[in-house]
């Protein structure tokens, strides 16, 4: 058995245990396989392993990775997600090849991305990404922001928001995750009640040191890397 196989196994194990802790079923939770970095040979491999969805940070390596799958498994649902930052003069591939982006926090963005999605594709999948840790981080919208952002997002063609993302400050211990990931799910409620027409379903967040709480507020994508793929080396 490959090591990433048993890493999937065991990542898989451990979201079903936090569901079941929670009383949450425990299909109700989707790994995201976070691939960034990782060479498609271990792509391959966790595919193998029965996984469908992988998440990227960079626009031309996550696009060089689904190209090839595009042409060397054309008839696997893989389902490929941007979660990383986003200049407004990269937006067109990832409208081009991407499923779901994760990181959009600005309306220039999402405009972008509607306009370049292209026509003989679904519309694209957005979840907005909140900042849920203050002056802490540069990324994400303020909760306050965050009404008027999602109501013009929700207008937008070729998009479906379909929920909210975050990245929250680093904290050890239960409560402190508790709590930054209920303020995200109910966010999410808030906006649901203000826009009745659509439907938000998705709830990214947590990762490996915080899945079981992010699990415990709603999470219903967590997203993984290290644990699936072991450490990225940068250089
Ligand atoms: C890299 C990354 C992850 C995965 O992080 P690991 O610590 O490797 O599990 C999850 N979410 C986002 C947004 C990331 O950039």
């Amino acid at each position: 058995m490959s090591s990433i196989r048993q890493n999937i196994a065991k990542v898989t194990q451990e979201i079903r245990e936090a569901c079941e802790k929670c009383g949450r079923d425990t299909d109700s939770v989707q790994l995201l396989a976070v691939s960034k970095t990782k060479p498609v040979s271990a792509i391959t491999d966790a595919i193998a392993a029965g996984q469908r969805a992988f998440g990227e940070n960079y626009v031309q390596e996550g696009v060089d990775k689904i190209q090839h799958f595009v042409a060397t498994e054309p008839d696997l649902a893989l389902s490929w997600h941007f979660i990383g930052p986003i200049q407004s003069n990269k937006t067109r591939p990832i409208a081009e090849h991407f499923d779901w982006v994760h990181s959009v926090d600005r309306a220039k963005i999402a405009r972008r991305l509607s306009e370049q999605r292209p026509d003989n594709l679904p519309p694209l999948n957005i979840l907005l990404q909140v900042n849920t840790s203050g002056e802490a981080s540069k990324s994400g919208v303020d909760f306050d922001e965050l009404s008027a952002l999602a109501t013009e997002i929700a207008s937008l063609p070729n998009l479906e928001l379909r929920g909210l993302m975050s990245i929250p400050e680093k904290a050890d211990d239960y409560n402190s995750q508790l709590s930054a990931f209920t303020a995200l799910a109910q966010a999410k409620d808030a906006l649901q009640q203000q826009l009745p027409d659509i439907t938000l379903d998705t709830l990214s967040m947590g990762m490996s040191g915080d899945m079981e709480a992010a699990v415990a507020a709603g999470s219903t994508i967590v997203r993984i890397g290290t644990a699936i793929f072991g450490a990225r080396n940068y250089s």
